[in-house]
């Protein structure tokens, strides 16, 4: 079995990093090579705009490169706890962010010809229990009348033909979409450095300082000043950006991935080869690769590290997740195990905008594959002074209290949700 992200393992990596000195004037700086900093790079550089990207380690190596592959429409909240939580106009407005997220990874991955298997697949939420399945009801009733038709909800009987596994009902979200994330991230940074970015990889931005109206970044590799920056580094932001560690809570999320399925074992476990996420506070999630894996992912055991050890602990825990929802896959052999840092907020929803000096867009709370490339051009757009689309515009963002970037409460936090999934 191999410690790696199966994406990382089957992408080629992008090869066109500037070598040499890190030095230079930029219109914008960019920290952080993911999604968001990827599309805001791409975006600034196609109009014209000189740009620098200056990553820690390589492009995709953060959240960007070992998500679960789901790019899934809709909130990751109930749209009815949006609703009551951020209004209608906004939960209205975030939904469609999301959708038009999705939207705009179609039309990048088709522009740029990014060989990326993206398919639009559609999303199952599964209920994982008879009195889930009356809440997803409720949920899909406002959905479906408010913000999204083209959803439906499946009772057992129907999932069926989709999921080898006794759910108890579904909504399906037929916009939602699946991808290689390797060769996304890999094709979205070649495709930045086409229009002109310089991006800069093992180039850890280790200061910060700001004065006469420039920003001046410091690396093991040089300096560079900017007119603009974009802080892009999710669940792997430093702790220089006090301000983002203060707000970011930095949870790890886990992967397994099987060797390839047989046409049998397909049709006796994914028949539907949908994106899938249950219903549980510690659920899963999971999908087939392009080559009929079976990525089988969770949060596990609500850890703040993923290195090989972290990941292993999680990976039984997982593969024990795995055998309970497929009996019929218990057993088959895993070939991958990876994890990585998943940027939560406090309230789970995503945060952009401009603070202190720089511009941001982070917190996806593991909803963040599709809206982390939408907001980065957003974002990319906002600095060049264009319409502010941001969905998320002076939403506020308290720091959560006595949190100063490692998560200590997480095990409390970890046991009041498998309390929860218990009892209800
Ligand atoms: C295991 C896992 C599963 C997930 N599954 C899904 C899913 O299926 N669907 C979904 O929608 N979302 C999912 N997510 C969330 C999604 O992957 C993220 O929301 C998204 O990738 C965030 O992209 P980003 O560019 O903001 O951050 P990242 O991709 O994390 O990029 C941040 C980058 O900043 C760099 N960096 C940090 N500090 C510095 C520094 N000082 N100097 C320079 N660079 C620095 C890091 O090295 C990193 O490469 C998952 C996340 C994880 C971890």
């Amino acid at each position: 079995m191999q410690f790696q992200s199966y994406w990382h393992d089957t992408a080629h990596p992008f090869a066109d990093a500037t070598q040499g000195p890190v030095e230079g004037h930029y219109d914008v700086a960019i920290i952080g090579a993911g999604f968001t900093g990827l599309a805001a790079a791409r975006q600034l550089a196609k109009a014209g705009v000189k740009v620098v990207l200056l990553e820690a380690e390589r492009v995709g190596w953060g959240a960007s490169g070992r998500n679960g592959g789901h790019l899934n429409n809709g909130l990751a909240h109930s749209f009815l706890s949006a609703k009551s939580a951020l209004g209608a106009e906004r939960a209205i407005a975030l939904y469609r962010a999301f959708d038009e997220s999705i939207d705009t990874i179609e039309t990048i991955v088709a522009e740029e010809g990014i060989d990326c298997n993206f398919r639009r697949a559609g999303k199952l939420k599964l209920a994982s229990k008879p009195q889930h399945f009356d809440a997803i009801a409720r949920n899909f009733e406002a959905v479906h009348r408010e913000v999204d038709p083209e959803t439906a909800l499946l009772s057992a009987d129907d999932l069926k033909s989709e999921v080898g596994s006794p759910f108890h009902g579904a909504m399906l979200s037929k916009k939602s979409a699946m991808m290689h994330m390797g060769r996304y991230v890999a094709g979205l940074a070649a495709a930045a450095v086409r229009y002109g970015a310089v991006i800069f990889e093992q180039a850890a931005v280790t200061a910060h300082r700001q004065g006469n109206g420039r920003h001046s970044l410091e690396t093991g590799r040089g300096t560079i000043t900017a007119d603009h920056v974009l802080v892009a580094t999710g669940a792997y932001t430093p702790s220089l950006f006090g301000y983002f560690r203060r707000r970011i809570i930095s949870v790890g999320s886990f992967l397994l991935a099987t060797r390839p399925l047989s046409d049998a074992e397909v049709a006796a476990t994914m028949p539907g080869n949908r994106t899938c996420v249950t219903s549980m506070n510690i659920g899963n999630y999971f999908r087939l690769s392009p080559d009929n894996r079976l990525i089988f992912g969770g949060r596990a055991r609500f850890s703040a590290t993923s290195d090989q050890q972290s990941d292993a602990k999680s990976g039984d825990i997982l593969r024990a997740g795995l055998a309970e929802i497929f009996p019929q896959l218990a057993g088959v052999e895993i070939n991958y195990c990876w994890g990585g840092l998943v940027d939560m907020t406090k309230d789970r929803y995503p945060r952009a905008g401009y603070v202190d000096g720089v511009w941001y867009a982070m917190g996806y709370s593991g909803h963040g594959a599709q809206l982390s490339t939408h907001l980065g051009m957003i974002m990319a757009d906002a600095i060049m002074g264009k319409v502010d689309r941001n969905p998320v515009k002076g939403l506020e963002w308290p720091a959560v209290p006595g949190h100063f970037g490692k998560p200590w409460f997480l095990p409390v936090v970890g046991l009041y949700y498998k309390t929860l999934d218990r009892f209800m």
